[in-house]
C-alpha cells in the first residue's frame, strides 16, 4: 500500500489524539474519515500541558505559535490547610515572555479547536457515530457503523481514549489492559474566579485531595480520592459519577461545600479512574491505536496530550519512512515509542501517590514542603 488519496484511513474519535493522527495522515497524503461518538467535538475539561519535545512536534504541525498565543501562566501553587491558611507555597515564574518553550499548559478546548483549524476543511467528519465491527481481509477492512452502511477503509486507527471502543473490537475487552491506580478523580470547570486567576490551591487529607486552578476568568475544581477497590459505575451516567464524588467529600473542611456545590450544579463536569492502559503491542494487522487508548498514563503523568500529540507524529513518521509499508511501519511505531512511553507511565504511578493524593498526614507535610512543582 503506498501513500496516496486511493488510500483511506478512518480514525476514530476527535480529541487531542484523533485529531493530531487525522492531520499527519491528511498531510502525508491519505484520504482520510474522522469518525465520533459525541454529536460534536467534545470541548470539556481543564488545562492540558505539552511538554518536552512534544513542543518541536507542534511546530511541526505548525500550530506552535497558536499554542504559545493561549498559553496558560500559573504564578503560584500554594497548598492549604482545613482553616484556609496557607501551609506551603511553591513560586513560579510569571512573566509569560520568560516562559521556557518546552511546556505550555493550554486550555483543552482551545487545543482542540486549533487542531480542528488544521484540518477541518480537508477531512471528512462523521459525528454523532462508531464503530460497531472490523472484518479484516488481505486487502482492507470491512467497518461497520452504528448508523450507515459499512465501508471499506485500508487503515483503521483507534484515537477513542481509555475505553476505546476500537480496542476493544480488535484486541479485545478493557480488562485485560487496564491497570486501575487505586484513585478516582473528577474535573469540573466553573466560569468564575474561586481564587485569584493564575494561582493553583491544593487542600489534602489523607487519601483525599481537592485542586483549584484559576486561569482567563475560569477556575477548575478538581477533586481526587483513594480507592483501593475500583467502584462499579457507568462512564457514561454523569448523575452517578457526581454522586460518587459528594459521598466521598461531604463534611470534609476548607471549602468542600462550596465546591462540592459548584460540581454538583455545574454541566462540565468530568470523571474517571486514575488507570493506565498497557498493552504489549499497539497494532494489530490494519489497525492501530494512538493516545490514550494504546497508552493512557493517566492525568498523574499531565502527558495526556503529549502523548496524543508524539504518538499520531510517531505513527506519521514510521509509515512515510516505510513509504506506506504499514506493516513494517507498524512494527517501528511499537518499537520507537515504547520507551518513551514506560518511563512516562512509571512517573505518573509515583506521582499518584506522592503528589497528588498523599496516603497520610506525613506524606501532606512532605509534599507541602516543597518548592519545586512536581
Ligand atoms: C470531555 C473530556 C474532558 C477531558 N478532560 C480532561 C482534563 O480535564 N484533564 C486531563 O488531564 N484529561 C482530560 N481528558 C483526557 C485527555 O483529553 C486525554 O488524556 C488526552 O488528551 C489524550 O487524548 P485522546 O485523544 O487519546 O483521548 P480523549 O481525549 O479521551 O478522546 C477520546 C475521544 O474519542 C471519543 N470516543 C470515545 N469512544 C468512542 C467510540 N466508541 N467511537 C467514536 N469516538 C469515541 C470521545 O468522545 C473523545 O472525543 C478529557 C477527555 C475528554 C473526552
Amino acid at each position: 500500500m503506498k501513500i496516496s488519496k486511493e488510500n483511506t484511513i478512518l480514525i476514530s474519535g476527535a480529541s487531542i489524539a484523533g485529531l493530531s493522527t487525522a492531520y499527519w495522515m491528511n498531510r502525508l497524503g491519505y484520504q482520510v474519515t474522522v469518525i465520533e461518538l459525541a454529536k460534536a467535538p467534545r470541548t470539556a475539561g481543564a488545562a492540558v500541558d505539552l511538554r518536552g519535545d512534544t513542543v518541536d512536534v507542534a511546530k511541526r504541525m505548525e500550530i506552535f505559535d497558536q499554542l504559545k498565543a493561549n498559553r496558560l501562566n500559573v504564578e503560584k501553587i500554594s497548598f492549604k490547610n482545613a482553616d484556609d491558611t496557607t501551609a506551603g507555597s511553591i513560586i513560579l515564574e510569571n512573566e509569560s515572555s520568560a516562559l521556557p518553550d518546552d511546556e505550555i499548559e493550554i486550555e483543552r478546548d482551545q487545543f482542540i479547536n486549533i487542531l480542528l483549524g488544521r484540518i477541518k476543511d480537508e477531512v471528512e467528519f462523521l459525528f454523532g457515530n462508531s464503530v460497531t465491527g472490523l472484518e479484516e481481509t488481505t486487502a482492507y477492512l470491512k467497518v461497520s457503523f452504528k448508523e450507515g452502511a459499512p465501508r471499506h477503509f485500508d487503515l483503521v486507527i483507534g484515537c477513542d481514549g481509555t475505553h476505546s471502543g476500537i480496542r476493544k473490537i480488535a484486541f479485545g475487552p478493557e480488562t485485560a489492559y487496564a491497570h486501575f491506580l487505586q484513585a478516582y478523580f473528577s474535573i469540573t470547570t466553573v466560569n468564575k474566579l474561586l481564587i485569584p486567576e493564575k494561582t493553583m490551591q491544593m487542600y489534602n487529607v489523607p487519601d483525599k485531595a481537592i485542586t483549584l486552578n484559576a486561569y482567563h476568568g475560569k477556575t477548575d475544581i478538581i477533586f481526587g480520592f483513594v480507592s483501593e477497590d475500583e467502584i462499579f459505575h457507568d462512564y457514561r451516567d454523569i448523575d452517578q459519577q457526581k454522586k460518587i464524588i459528594q459521598e466521598q467529600f461531604s463534611g470534609q473542611n476548607w471549602r468542600t461545600a462550596a465546591l462540592l456545590e459548584e460540581t454538583l450544579n455545574s454541566d462540565n463536569f468530568y470523571f474517571d479512574k486514575f488507570c493506565q492502559i498497557k498493552m504489549p503491542c499497539w497494532t494489530k494487522g490494519r489497525v492501530a491505536l494512538v493516545g490514550d487508548a494504546a497508552y493512557c498514563a493517566s492525568p498523574a503523568a499531565g502527558m495526556g496530550a503529549s502523548l496524543s500529540v508524539k504518538g499520531a507524529a510517531a505513527l506519521a513518521d514510521s509509515l512515510q519512512q516505510h513509504n506506506g509499508n504499514f506493516e513494517l511501519a507498524f512494527l517501528d511505531y511499537n518499537k520507537k515509542l515504547r520507551p518513551f512511553i514506560e518511563v512516562v507511565q512509571a512517573t505518573a504511578e509515583i506521582n499518584v501517590k506522592d503528589n497528588f493524593i498523599p496516603r497520610t498526614e506525613e506524606a501532606i507535610r512532605l509534599r507541602n514542603a516543597q518548592e519545586h512543582p512536581f
